[in-house]
């Protein structure tokens, strides 16, 4: 499990990120056969040295085929733990285990049982934010950029569970046009403080910018609603995961963009297209878990073999139908 959230959150500081830093991580990855993951909201020089970066779904599959005895995640703990319900004989390390996340935070397995037996017979859908606890008790796991299939793909008479996040699950039964889903009240911190009359003023203020909007964001219905009233032209809006962002960006002919998501997402949005102009909706959209995989967290883990991320077998396997079905079901880049 991930630190409650009352533990000493102060990330592991102190190195610099120098050439003497990635002369000494690259050098212990290739001692230790593995293999560095970085999620898109990784602080750019963790995702700089990275391997492989990307979203929660490319970043299992890269888990789940690499040939490396060890696989270091640069990630938050609920996605170190998908790759070790993945690739259950690999030795998967985070470089800090209180690196959390609020949103898997909002329901427990305990909660996801009792709200089961509240609707006998239901699917249940859990977006990929979840720990592996409440993997186990679900059907299908999805991401934002397959939570909508993978909702249409359950017979129409059947009720489903959809959790924990609500503006995802707002998203997805307006595109299904769903009645018998079920949303369950969580969010994230920082997508739900991307609002949406901060998003119409940014859009006011830069009447040319493509708008893209990660499903999670507490602002996709208002920014939908914009559309829809014209204030926004709906060419414009793009609703993506974080994958689909990175392929939109060099597929855009707009010179500017506003990003409704995680700030780090910018970085690799730049990479992908240094001629445009992104620019976040909201700067202070940062996820201070994502961010304490420090320079110094990562030399520690590769050092010292920390920190180790176990998942009970039991578990394991009970989680691991849920993920793979997610797995067959996404496309190439999808989640957050
Ligand atoms: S940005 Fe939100 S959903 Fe993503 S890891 Fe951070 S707290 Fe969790």
């Amino acid at each position: 499990m991930a630190a409650p959230i009352t533990e000493d959150l102060t990330p592991y500081s102190g190195v610099a990120p120098d050439a003497a830093w990635r002369d000494e991580v690259r050098g212990l990855a290739k001692e230790r056969d593995a293999v560095l993951l970085a999620h898109n909201y990784q602080l750019p020089e963790i995702q700089d040295i990275a391997d492989h970066t990307g979203d929660s779904l490319a970043l299992s599959r890269i888990a789940a085929a690499s040939d490396a005895a060890t696989i270091v995640f640069c990630g938050v703990h609920f996605m170190a733990e998908t790759a070790k319900i993945l690739a259950p004989e690999k030795t998967v390390l985070i470089p800090d285990e209180r690196a959390g996340c609020s949103l898997a935070d909002s329901i427990d397995a305990a909660q996801l049982r009792a709200w089961k037996a509240e609707h006998p017979g239901a699917v249940v859908v859990s977006y990929v934010n979840t720990t592996a606890e409440v993997k186990a008790e679900t059907d299908i796991c999805c991401t934002s950029s397959n939570a909508v299939d993978v909702v249409r793909s359950i017979p129409a008479d059947r009720e489903v569970l959809f959790l924990p996040d609500q503006f995802l699950g707002a998203h997805v039964k307006r595109e299904t046009g769903r009645d018998n889903l079920h949303i369950w009240a969580g969010e994230c911190h920082v997508h739900a403080g991307i609002n949406g009359p901060q998003l119409a003023e940014r859009a006011a203020a830069n009447p040319d910018a493509d708008l893209f909007i990660h499903p999670e964001c507490g602002c996709a219905t208002s920014a939908l609603y914009l559309a829809g009233e014209g204030i926004v032209p709906s060419e414009q809006v793009k609703i993506l995961s974080t994958g689909d962002m990175v392929t939109q960006a060099r597929a855009t002919k707009a010179k500017s963009v506003l990003v409704a998501t995680e700030i780090g997402m910018l970085h690799q949005l730049r990479r992908a297209a240094p001629e445009i102009e992104f620019n976040a909706v909201n700067d202070r959209a940062s996820c201070r878990y994502m961010k304490m995989i420090t320079p110094a967290a990562l030399l520690r883990s590769l050092r010292e073999n920390k920190d180790e991320v176990h998942v009970a077998a039991e578990t394991a396997a009970r989680a691991r139908g849920a993920v793979q079905r997610m797995i067959e079901i996404g496309k190439p880049g999808g989640g957050e």
